[in-house]
């Protein structure tokens, strides 16, 4: 049954396909920009450089400097740069870093931006930028930030290894996730999330077993745009919260802690949410939607312990206490206990288990 629902569309601009990089020039113009500062990682420096020269007059320049949590030390040396070479305009060409980087700039001089996104982060279709300064993470929502037009090019991601291609998208599968049980869901966005899960559910086994596999690069990417749609659209919850608080606390890394966490958080709201339950089953093609995300992310040969990727054994309450300190909603009320079980498995690496409700 439908109910009532607000449902706000954000005004982005996609441009998606093989080769669509040719389009950047003609994007910067649609925009008004006459020149743009290219920004991207230090490995991603030579693929931004050549972007600078398909741009000719429009190029301004580059800063290759950005990072992981956006620190404010970085963007204020590219805005000192941006400002150097009188930039009216920034282009984006990389993973969630440096896209964090684009929207720092754009927050604080209302910049337009065109995104190149080569993961499948999804912080392109997003308003929230999280910028760290004297190692405290903060979250900023605010129009400015929100990139007004995205360039995929699917062969741009051909080039990201297959590890790191199965933890991106299982980090986008959590925004879908969510957004189908979130607080304020609705039926549009709930559209995107299944399609953007069964999306990728298909794709990235393939690129596993082939990471030249055009078509399901294609479709990961498609997927991934979805995610990320609903991640800029709907609140997320319990999940996010934990990643945000493991990774802030613990440093470690974005997409593999989503990777790990996402089947025993998923466990954890179960009970409360029924039909979340079944749609996500059916895109993923399992009986059980949080034993299908943890064998699709064994399958894809993901890391499956938290104690891998550098958790200490006596974090584990640490967490658990934390993650229950700064009350949000969540679809079942927060269980310290529950919760400490959860982070406790992800922490082992164990299957997701049914999380008992409190006595
Ligand atoms: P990333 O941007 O840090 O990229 C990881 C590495 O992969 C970098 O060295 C990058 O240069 C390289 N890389 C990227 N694409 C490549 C490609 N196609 N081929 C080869 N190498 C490639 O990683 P990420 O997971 O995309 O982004 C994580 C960051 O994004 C985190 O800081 C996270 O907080 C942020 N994020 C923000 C939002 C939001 O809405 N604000 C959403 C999702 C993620």
């Amino acid at each position: 049954m439908i109910g009532s629902f607000t449902f706000e569309n954000l005004p982005s601009r996609v441009v998606f396909g093989s080769g669509t990089l040719a389009q950047a020039a003609a994007e910067i113009e649609r925009l008004g920009g006459k020149r743009a500062l290219i920004l991207t990682t230090p490995q991603q420096e030579n693929q931004g450089r050549n972007l600078g020269t398909a741009l000719g007059p429009l190029y301004a320049d580059i800063f290759p400097g950005a990072t992981m949590h956006t620190p404010v030390e970085v963007t204020e040396r590219a805005l000192a740069v941006m400002k150097a070479c009188a930039a009216d305009c920034v282009v984006a060409l990389g993973g969630g870093s440096t896209t964090g980087l684009g929207k720092a700039l754009a927050l604080r001089t209302g910049v337009n931006q065109l995104c190149i996104p080569t993961t499948y982060a999804g912080s392109e279709m997003t308003p929230i930028v999280g910028q760290t300064e004297n190692g405290l993470k903060t979250t900023v929502r605010d129009a400015a930030i929100l990139p007004e037009t995205v360039i995929y090019d699917v062969d741009l991601t051909l080039t990201l290894p297959a590890s790191l291609a199965a933890t991106s998208g299982i980090n986008a599968i959590a925004h879908a996730v969510e957004a189908l049980y979130a607080r304020d869901t609705n039926p549009v966005t709930s559209l995107m999330a299944e399609e953007g899960i069964r999306a990728l559910a298909r794709a990235l086994p393939a690129i596993a077993t082939n990471s030249n596999d055009r078509e399901a690069r294609t479709e990961a990417l498609y997927g991934a745009w979805l995610c990320g749609v609903c991640l800029g659209t709907v609140g997320m919850a319990l999940h996010h919260k934990l990643c945000h608080t493991l990774g802030g606390t613990f440093d470690l890394p974005h997409a593999e802690t989503h990777t790990i966490v996402l089947p025993h958080s998923l466990a954890y709201n179960a009970p409360a949410v029924p039909d979340t339950m079944t749609r996500i089953s059916r895109a993923i093609g399992a009986t059980d939607a949080s034993q299908g995300l943890f064998e699709l992310a064994r399958r894809l040969g993901a890391t499956l312990a938290l104690r891998d990727i550098g958790m200490p054994e006596s974090g584990i309450d640490k967490a658990a206490d934390l993650a229950v300190t700064n009350a949000y909603w969540n679809p079942r009320p927060l269980e310290r206990n529950a919760i400490r079980d959860l982070i406790a498995r992800a922490w082992a690496g164990e299957p997701p288990g049914a999380i008992k409700a409190a006595a």
